[in-house]
């Protein structure tokens, strides 16, 4: 396959798009009607210095939220299964070349107790994270998740595992997909050659076509379900941008169906770091970019990460960010650790998170926000496939499937593992909700389900 960025053709738009404001209004009026940008478009807003122009994307960005993804915030947990890793990208401490790093991976005993220990938190969906070596095959990969979907600890049961793992071979994905995984994700890190051949120093993952064609090959193995990123701070935040649109506009144009989500970690603490900090993303450019990423791919999942501080993760999450992660701990076999070694040895960590809040604690701040966390599944389970698509195009779907799942995974989670004062008020929260709903027989069936968890039913969905 021909590679499809164009450093020229990016640069070309982003030197050449004029930032006016009635053009830039247009640009979001687009967007608030639902169709994706185009790269012209997208540079246009890029281009946007003007803070009044800056706020008017960032007011449009909340508007897109408002008018399309409703209130619900689906969970998720990374769990890192093995660090072993043959590459040396400059950003990450698991490198081959650190030899300081305790080199560890789960054994099937470990990553029962791991997943045990987030199944009793209340976890639904993990993504599992593997490093990149010979050892984390597309079977071990495959054997690793049939594992995790075989867990059961009291109520608790994960329906939904993702995976952040190396890029695979066509007949390596068919493996994996075999094993009944959701999404596959693959970040590029940068889009721009020259500094990807200049942080990836060693392995196989120095070689930048290999890893920006992996989900093509995942799509000819039968994986529609993709998860792309660019980590900010490598390379100049806009290409990046651009970068990530032109991945999106590939997939639509080949395979009819964008990525799945779209990730946008941050590096942030580059002191120790063999990296050009010249790139570095700050706060205010971080959450500029979110807001044109989300007018940019109106209809694409948004996932951010533990990575950002809660002050960011707040201003992120009225742009539409559709899934967080809660209760994250990446240190290698942490969540099920007493809660006082938990001042846990950085050396057995990737990168530096910045929400060290308990899912528990995520939950009762959502809940206080009136957001609905949610631990949904359903269009994956129930085989409505490409599901971001669907809230976002199908109408009334948000109201029919998203918010009522969202109410009965809360409910779920209420009676299971809420302490008290968060059982209050998410209790008081679903009342909330159900009483802004229309009266209708709908609405009779929803109340109905609830009351059955209530009595110990689980697992009720549309
Ligand atoms: Fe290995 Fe991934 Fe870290 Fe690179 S980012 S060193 S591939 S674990
Ligand atoms: Fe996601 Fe589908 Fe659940 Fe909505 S109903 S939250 S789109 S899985």
């Amino acid at each position: 396959m021909k590679p499809f960025i164009d450093a020229d053709e990016i640069w070309g738009y982003i030197n050449q798009a004029a930032a006016d404001k009635g053009r830039i209004r247009e640009i979001i009026a687009k967007s608030l009607n639902k169709n994706r940008l185009t790269l012209e478009e997208t540079a246009v807003l890029i281009n946007a210095n003007d803070p009044e122009l800056v706020e008017e994307i960032k007011q449009g960005a909340k508007n897109l939220k408002e008018k399309v993804y409703g209130q619900r915030i689906v969970l998720f947990a990374p769990l890192y299964v093995g660090n072993l890793c043959i590459n040396n990208c400059a950003y990450c401490g698991y490198k081959a070349s650190n030899k300081q790093m305790k080199r560890i991976t789960l054994s099937n005993e470990d990553l029962i107790a791991q997943v045990k220990a987030l199944e009793d938190t209340g976890q639904k969906r993990l993504i599992l994270v593997y490093g990149e070596h010979p050892k984390y095959d597309a079977r071990f990969i495959a054997d690793t998740v049939r594992t995790v979907y075989g867990v059961k600890s009291g109520p608790g049961e994960i329906r939904r595992v993702n995976i952040n793992a190396a890029p695979l071979d066509i007949d390596g994905f068919r493996i994996v997909k075999d094993a009944n995984i959701g999404t596959y994700q693959v970040f590029q890190e940068t889009y721009d050659e020259e500094t990807y051949a200049k942080v990836h120093l060693g392995g196989i993952k120095r070689d930048y076509n290999w890893r920006l064609t992996s989900l093509d090959r995942a799509q000819e193995a039968g994986i529609d379900d993709v998860g792309i990123g660019a980590l900010f701070g490598l390379y100049d935040w806009r290409f990046e941008v651009m970068g990530l649109v032109r991945h999106t506009n590939h997939f639509e144009a080949c395979y009819n169906v964008g990525p799945h989500t779209i990730s946008f970690p941050r590096i942030q603490y580059a002191s120790e770091l063999n990296i050009n900090k010249s790139h570095l993303v700050s706060d205010y450019d971080f959450t500029r970019l979110v807001a044109i990423l989300r007018l940019a791919v109106p209809y694409t999942g948004l996932i951010l990460t533990a990575r950002e501080s809660s002050a960011i993760r707040d201003e992120i999450l009225q742009f539409g960010v559709s899934q967080i992660d809660g209760g994250t701990n990446i240190e290698m076999g942490g969540y099920s650790k007493k809660k006082e070694n938990e001042n846990q040895d950085i050396d057995f960590e990737q990168f530096q998170i910045n929400d060290n809040r308990s899912l528990n604690e995520i939950m009762e701040e959502l809940i206080d926000k009136k957001y609905i966390p949610s631990f949904c599944t359903s269009c994956y389970r129930s085989g409505r496939t490409g599901e971001h698509f669907m809230e976002f195009s199908v109408p009334g779907f948000i109201k029919r499937f998203c918010q009522p799942n969202a109410m009965l995974t809360l409910a779920e989670y209420l009676e299971d593992y809420a302490p008290s004062g968060t059982k209050e008020k998410g209790e008081k929260l679903l009342e909330e909700k159900l009483g802004e709903m229309e009266e209708n027989e709908f609405k009779e069936k929803l109340k109905e389900k609830l009351k059955m968890v209530k009595e110990g039913n689980r697992d009720l969905y549309y």
